[in-house]
């Protein structure tokens, strides 16, 4: 594998490094695992690898060609989908998976390699694609050319066609331990001792999470509003919590609801520890007098009552029928202040 950030991740590095050294390639691996975790991250240092052309025992040189090539993202053997920006965001135009983008991967899959012994593809976030674009990869998947190699990402296996997965190397990730992260913050990506314990804290081991916020100009800034906000509304009247329920469910491409679910039930669950006297166990190590001043103000049976609520939310948001009436529940049972 590359020199590149992998962190963790050591049973899948140690394998995917096997089956390269081994000559035992799968032609298709699905990395599957939380957001952030370091799926693409973990998929990206094995196509390196792959093309690499100076590669030893299962590592890429970090030097050659085909190495500046893919750091530079102009690797005509490596594709990206659904391309991203320069700062690896998703590209707003064309971020998403259509049926003729699985057109270009069947058409692009039969050529030859421009440079090396492999064409990788790298198919993000698989599990948002629609069942023509699933389709026509399962094409692909059935009978791919021996110089082929899919690499998909996906949040959760479930989602995606069986006949898919069944086809794949399935890579479970497991998210980082709070160590882990910390001090990979603090050594590779040079963030200073408390922000690297705070966003460690926070980022339920997820990497990618911690180090996007590192790169923000005011780290933590949209979480922080959003948690002010949730605070705002537990205040707020039915009228007022409703009209914010409708403005999530207008604006849920911009605001995806699922990190702010997340958000919301850490916010919750460290209320009720902090109800618990387990102050010290809270993530949000930042907020402890807001959580000790929020312990005292609402009523222990009514967070935990929400932090069912906020469960079994989510749960209907992933099959959903009705993302509004959802969203109306979700407002209209959070607790509201004894004072
Ligand atoms: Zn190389």
């Amino acid at each position: 594998m590359s020199e590149g950030p992998v962190v963790g991740h050591q049973w899948a590095v140690e394998l995917l490094q096997n089956s390269i050294r081994c000559d035992t390639l799968r032609h298709a691996y699905l990395f599957v695992g939380a957001a952030q975790v370091g799926k693409s991250t973990l998929a990206r240092s094995f196509a390196q690898t792959l093309l690499c052309t100076g590669a030893a025992d299962g590592r890429a040189c970090g030097s050659c060609r085909s190495c500046r090539l893919l750091r530079a993202a102009t690797h005509p053997d490596f594709f990206l989908l659904p391309p991203t920006d320069r700062d690896g965001r998703p590209d707003r135009e064309n971020g998403i998976h259509r049926a003729e983008q699985a057109g270009d991967i069947i058409r692009q899959a039969l050529l030859h390699p421009v440079e090396g012994r492999y064409k990788v593809f790298l198919i993000q976030d698989a599990h948002k694609a629609n069942a023509s674009f699933a389709n026509k990869l399962l094409k692909t998947l059935e009978e791919p050319p021996a110089h082929v190699v899919l690499c998909l990402t996906a949040q959760d296996r479930s989602a995606l066609l069986p006949t898919i997965v069944s086809r794949c190397q399935v890579l479970a990730l497991r998210p980082l331990g709070e160590q882990a992260v910390e001090d990979a913050l603090r050594t590779r990506w040079e963030a200073s001792p408390q922000q690297a314990a705070l966003l460690a804290r926070l980022s339920n081991g997820r990497l990618g999470w911690a180090v996007q916020q590192l790169k923000e100009e005011e780290p933590l800034a949209d979480r922080n509003q959003r948690l002010t906000e949730l605070r705002e509304l537990s205040r707020s009247s039915r009228v007022a919590r409703l009209a914010f329920a409708q403005k999530l469910a207008a604006a849920r491409s911009q605001t995806p609801l699922f990190p702010l679910l997340a958000l919301w039930t850490g916010w919750w669950r460290d209320v009720m520890l902090a109800q618990s006297d387990c102050l010290d166990q809270c993530a949000n190590v930042d907020l402890l007098d807001e959580l000790a001043a929020a312990a005292r103000d609402f009523r222990r049976t009514e967070v935990q009552a929400y932090l069912r609520t906020l469960s079994r939310i989510e749960g209907y948001l992933h099959h959903t029928v009705n993302t509004g009436l959802a969203l109306d529940v979700l407002l209209l049972q959070m607790p509201r202040p004894l004072v």
